[in-house]
């Protein structure tokens, strides 16, 4: 008899955007006019097109496949071609991060690399995660059977969950800019964490999917900006909100060569090396017209474009932001980050916020019970949308609420 992964029946049963969806879908069934109206600054995703650079880089590396001179097959690695290496490598060199190209792989985005990484990892670690989440972390660590145990981001601590002495972790999921509350990690607190780590031999996997919504110059953007990081961290990254590239598909994880742990036998392992193994065995590249898009992003022009998009997203955030101020509402994000997360007026839980704004003023969040238990009686409203449905939506919040 097929014996399947049992796991999979210990995950939460309705993944968050499911249960959005299937309200959005009843209410707009019951109520089609009403839905007309709907703006939604739920789901986390770019709406900005690709910078011009991007993609008249990847016209033109599509020009050159079709051309037998040209033309190319598999990547000889599956690592990532040098150019995009060294671009990337440059890039972590521009804000003070020592990151070589050999300490660099390419990828098809940070949610796989964040899920995939699990399988370098043994089983019967203590994975802490903090609370609440982005849910890859925990999702993917419950199909591989292992525990999780977590570390409480609360109203107390700014949503910025710190290292407890008294707990031993072995592996430690961080994001900062996080995702969902916005918050950040300054430079002392970052310090921490890596000491701990080093304490207690752990390996931080370090998510810096908004690195570049960083606009506080306490905030690294990036934990090997923090000394002793290469000794016990893995950072996970994308251009996905970056660069827009949801829809085009390219990350990049850095495994630094020092990162170096014991095996069973005492052996010194590499870890770098057996996830160039793993990737090897289980993954063939990204598409080399996406690579020279992810290039071009890293070029001058590049840069200045994917800032201008950034721009556009963080006066969303700033207009978000005031309307919270204004109508006394407390929150976190906004300034380093493109989410806004905010408590829930009246003490309401997050669902029954989600159901009201839903229902009276057609604009969908997400609840932040979906994100973890912390997250309850907080919601997170994005700053993706156009300027216009961001405004509409926070005039309908002020007379909704004042
Ligand atoms: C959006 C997001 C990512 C990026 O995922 P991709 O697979 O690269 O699109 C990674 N981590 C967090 C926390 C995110 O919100």
């Amino acid at each position: 008899m097929v014996k399947l992964n049992e796991n999979f029946s210990k995950l939460k049963k309705n993944y968050l955007f499911i249960e959005i969806a299937k309200r959005i879908k009843a209410y707009s069934e019951s109520h089609p006019e009403e839905a007309k109206r709907l703006i939604r600054m739920g789901i986390g995703d770019v709406t900005r097109p690709l910078a011009p650079v991007v993609v008249e880089a990847m016209q033109k590396a599509c020009a050159e496949m079709g051309v037998k001179e040209t033309f190319r097959g598999y990547e000889d690695s599956g690592a990532g071609y040098d150019f995009l290496k060294d671009a990337v490598s440059n890039y972590y060199k521009s804000f003070g991060a020592d990151v070589s190209s050999d300490e660099i792989r390419i990828s098809d985005g940070a949610k796989s690399d964040c899920g995939n990484i699990i399988d370098i990892f043994g089983s019967g670690n203590t994975v802490l995660v903090t609370d609440p989440a982005y849910p890859v972390y925990v999702d993917s660590n419950i199909m591989n059977g292992n525990d999780v145990i977590y570390a409480d981001s609360t109203e107390e601590n700014g949503f910025a969950a710190m290292p407890d002495k008294n707990i031993k972790a072995d592996l430690i999921y961080l994001c900062s800019p996080n995702n969902p509350t916005g918050s950040v990690y300054n430079k002392a607190q970052l310090k921490e964490w890596v000491d701990y780590a080093l304490e207690n031999n752990a390996v931080i996997i370090y998510d810096a999917a908004y690195e570049a919504f960083i606009t506080e110059n306490d905030v690294p953007r990036s934990i090997f900006c923090v000394e002793g990081a290469k000794k016990c961290a893995i950072e996970i990254c994308s251009l996905s909100k970056t660069a827009g590239f949801t829809g085009t598909r390219c990350g990049y994880t850095v495994i630094p060569n020092d990162l170096i742990l014991k095996d069973s036998a005492g052996s010194d392992v590499k870890l770098a090396d057996i996830w160039a193994r793993r990737q090897g065995s289980k993954f063939n590249g990204v598409s080399y017209p996406v690579q020279r898009g992810a290039e071009a992003v890293f070029t001058p022009e590049g840069q200045k474009q994917c800032k201008e998009n950034i721009a556009y997203y963080q006066e969303n955030a700033r207009v978000i932001a005031k309307t919270c101020d204004e109508l006394g509402i407390k929150y976190t994000g906004g300034v380093n980050s493109p989410y806004i997360w905010l408590k829930c007026p009246n003490g309401m839980n997050s669902w029954d916020f989600f159901d009201k704004l839903l229902t009276e003023i057609q604009v969908v969040g997400t609840p932040g019970a979906g994100f973890g238990k912390n997250g309850d009686g907080w919601f997170r409203l994005t700053a993706f949308g156009t300027h216009e449905a961001t405004a509409e939506a926070m005039e309908r919040l002020k007379g909704l609420l004042k």
